[in-house]
């Protein structure tokens, strides 16, 4: 998120931002300033969706909670800053292979030549005293050359490794900005960049692809009743549930707060259908206890929406009707699934 108001501007989101805090006694941490001052600004509505619906809960308030909003919508560059730096570290290290390499080469054209031209020499009628000159030069040129590929061997040992590090640290760095903090599930960013994708090769290929989005259901009450910190057990459980109902190519996300996108390349309305019903069913079958005193907070259920990919969609029309479904789905009783061709019927029979 790109924040480049003018002093007026900035000073002004900053006061709001300030006086916001002190009045709710939030502590004026640099996450929590900007969770508080993006807030003010109201340029990421659904950051201030989570702050509004945060301040209803004052208990809600943990610092884990701020870290866990302020990675979710603001840390994002900073991810994006540590893939940058990583690729171009390895790009300077692949540099520096290169120049050794081509430095070397240019050694090894250099010793051909010479050898060429000394045997060119001991064609010619030599003396005895000509031809060792030319073999000592032979030989010097030749222990020139074994003392630089010895060099360029080592360099290029110590910058394999090097590469290597780079490589898996890179790795780690993309993984984690495209992974949720609190359910290590795919993150919003990452589900952005496969329903682009996903949209693309159905629309290239003519094959299906379906988008559910869930949320829990009564959740804010689940948090009011048993506490935040059961809420984010409760969300990490969903999770895991979404995540191992998923087939390879398919992708459970994070969409945001308590609500959940799968995408599933190659599933019809009736497959996705399906999958959603299973999720649903575990879900709900899940009786939720509370680890350390057994005490059992009954049961938690989803409501779901499912679109289908036409021509012409693109990733926030596919959104927006899944989230029409869910509506839908909400508006009739909740824990249950809609899919966008039900929707069209009941508007059909009004
Ligand atoms: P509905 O059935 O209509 O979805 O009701 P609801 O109460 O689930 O809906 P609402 O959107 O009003 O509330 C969502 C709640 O989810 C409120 C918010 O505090 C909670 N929530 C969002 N993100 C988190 C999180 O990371 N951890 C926890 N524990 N709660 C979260
Ligand atoms: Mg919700
Ligand atoms: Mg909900």
């Amino acid at each position: 998120m790109n924040f480049s108001e003018g002093l007026a501007e900035a000073r002004k989101l900053a006061e709001t931002a300030l006086a916001a805090m002190e009045q709710n006694s939030v502590p004026p941490t640099p996450s929590n300033f900007k969770i508080w001052y993006a807030h003010a600004s109201g340029k990421v509505p659904d950051l201030s969706k989570e702050v509004e619906q945060l301040l209803d809960q004052p208990a809600a308030l943990t610092p884990e909670r701020s870290d866990e909003i302020y990675n979710r919508y603001l840390n994002e560059a900073d991810g994006g800053a540590a893939v940058q730096e990583t690729s171009a570290k390895m790009e300077r290290e692949l540099a520096d292979v290169l120049a050794a390499i081509s430095e070397a080469t240019g050694d090894a054209e250099h010793f051909q030549e010479s050898l060429q031209e000394n045997l060119r020499d001991l064609t010619k009628d030599q003396g005895i005293e000509g031809i060792t000159k030319v073999m000592r030069t032979l030989v010097d040129e030749a222990q020139k050359m074994q003392s630089s590929n010895a060099e360029l061997q080592k360099r290029l040992e110590t910058s394999s490794k090097e590469i290597v590090s780079l490589r898996e640290n890179l790795e780690e760095v993309q993984k984690e900005a495209l992974t949720d903090g609190l359910t290590g599930i795919a993150n919003r960013k990452r589900f952005d960049a496969v329903m682009e994708s996903s949209i693309e090769h159905a629309k290239a290929s003519g094959e299906p692809m379906c988008l559910a989005m869930t949320d829990i259901d009564f959740f804010k009450a689940f948090n009011d009743n048993y506490g935040h910190q059961t809420g984010d057990q409760v969300l990490k459980l969903v999770a895991k549930i979404l995540d191992s109902s998923v087939r390879d190519g398919e992708l459970a996300a994070r969409y945001g707060g308590e609500e959940f996108g799968l995408i599933m390349p190659g599933a019809s309305l009736e497959d996705a259908h399906t999958v959603c019903e299973r999720v649903r069913e575990l879900v709900s079958s899940k009786q939720i206890r509370n680890r350390n005193t057994g005490e059992s907070m009954g049961n938690i259920t989803l409501s779901l929406g499912v679109a289908l990919c036409k021509p012409g969609d693109n990733a926030t029309d596919m959104i927006q009707r899944a989230d029409a479904g869910l509506y839908f789905a909400k508006q009739n009783g909740r824990n249950q699934t809609v899919l966008e061709t039900q929707l069209e019927a009941a508007a059909a029979t009004g």
